[in-house]
């Protein structure tokens, strides 16, 4: 694989065309006629111009990152969405043009949520055979013996991203674990992570702060790494991209909306957007300069607890930093709601309120 980032060469040889306008014209081609304005920067393109230049960028963040190696087995994280079903596409793609030399296999979680997962992994399937690529699916069913569905009937809808998120991360390690992967890549996209940076601004969270610009991270006692080739890919290209090439996605969202927060934060966002697009990128790079005063090892939290990478979960056995993982103590509450609930067919609120704050102050 080369180290150097390709620079913008035109798709294809264009003809001039003399019934176009100059202010119609494609301005990185000068020829064929423009038919979008890309939301990242309001650059008028024309549809070969946009693939060529979109690609080149994801192929340009992958080099410069040294994202694979040659031989390295990935797994893609597919949810049958917009982000996910362009990423196992662009990926695919790019491997096969740059010869990247990576074996791709899609992985799928079944968090188990009836008329959206079960909806969304139909696509995953479809898509499998479109790239022909292997899929694998793990559910939260078969390894949680709880389903989405149940958690949000016993915890209520108000956690339900919480639980979701540390079930779901876990099951992709899981995942990768089985078939001997220990590379998860994700469709991440420069909004979400721009929202994810603003969200740990406005919260104060400084640890995870320093980590929510990272390209590749890797968790505490987890083998498995993560990557987001789309770091700096604007969800409204991802849309454009799938749009034109016509890739089959699915686009329903999902039946638990997003926490409150998370929510504010998305509209904050795009209303910052609509009046300056670059914010997206440019909360992204504020967020990649900040340089945070360290902290005295014996202040954390392993450096108290002398935990390191490696530990084993009491409870499950999986890795975790933390005596118990963070699955296992989500579960522990869920299993005290139902037998409450049992008893009482009362509100689980105050059970998952206490949960949540348990979580909060274990390390991540
Ligand atoms: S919106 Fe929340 S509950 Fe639904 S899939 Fe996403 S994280 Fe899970
Ligand atoms: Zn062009
Ligand atoms: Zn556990």
């Amino acid at each position: 694989m080369s180290s150097k980032s390709f620079v913008y060469v035109p798709p294809s040889e264009p003809v001039n065309n003399k019934n176009v306008k100059i202010s119609q014209l494609c301005e990185l081609c000068h020829a064929r006629k423009a038919i979008l304005k890309r939301p990242k920067n309001m650059q008028k393109v024309c549809k070969l111009c946009f693939f060529h230049v979109f690609e080149t960028e994801i192929h340009n963040t992958i080099i410069d990152n040294n994202l694979f190696y040659r031989g390295e087995r990935v797994a893609v994280g597919a949810s049958g969405g917009k982000d996910s079903t362009v990423l196992a596409h662009m990926l695919k793609l790019l491997n096969e043009r740059h010869d990247y030399g990576i074996d791709i296999v899609l992985l799928s979680v079944d968090e188990g949520i009836i008329g959206y997962r079960d909806d969304s992994l139909a696509t995953v399937k479809r898509n499998q055979k479109q790239y022909g690529l292997p899929l694998e699916i793990v559910s939260f069913k078969e390894l949680y013996n709880w389903t989405m569905d149940e958690i949000v009937a016993c915890a209520g809808i108000r956690n339900s991203c919480t639980y979701c998120g540390v079930f779901r991360r876990q099951a992709l390690d899981r995942g990768a674990e089985k078939l001997g992967i220990n590379h998860v890549i994700t469709g991440h996209n420069a909004d979400d992570m721009a929202e994810t940076v603003l969200m740990n601004i406005l919260r104060g969270d400084v640890a995870r702060l320093e980590k929510s610009t990272a390209i590749i991270t890797k968790s505490k006692g987890s083998p498995i790494k993560r990557s987001k080739p789309f770091k700096y890919s604007y969800q409204k290209e991802i849309v454009l991209y799938a749009h034109y090439k016509k890739l089959d996605y699915f686009s329903t969202e999902c039946t638990y909306a997003p926490e409150a927060f998370r929510g504010t934060a998305r509209e904050f966002m795009k209303n910052l957007e609509s009046v300056r697009p670059s914010c997206i990128i440019d909360i992204i790079h504020s967020g990649e300069n900040l340089v945070l005063k360290k902290k005295d090892a014996s202040q954390t939290k392993h450096g108290a607890t002398g935990f390191v990478d490696g530990n084993r979960c009491e409870k499950c056995g999986y890795l975790s930093s933390n005596k118990k993982c963070k699955a296992c103590i989500l579960l522990e509450g869920l299993e005290a709601n139902r037998a409450t609930i049992s008893i009482e067919n009362d509100s689980s609120v105050d059970g998952a309120a206490r949960v949540m704050r348990q979580l909060e102050h274990m390390s991540f």
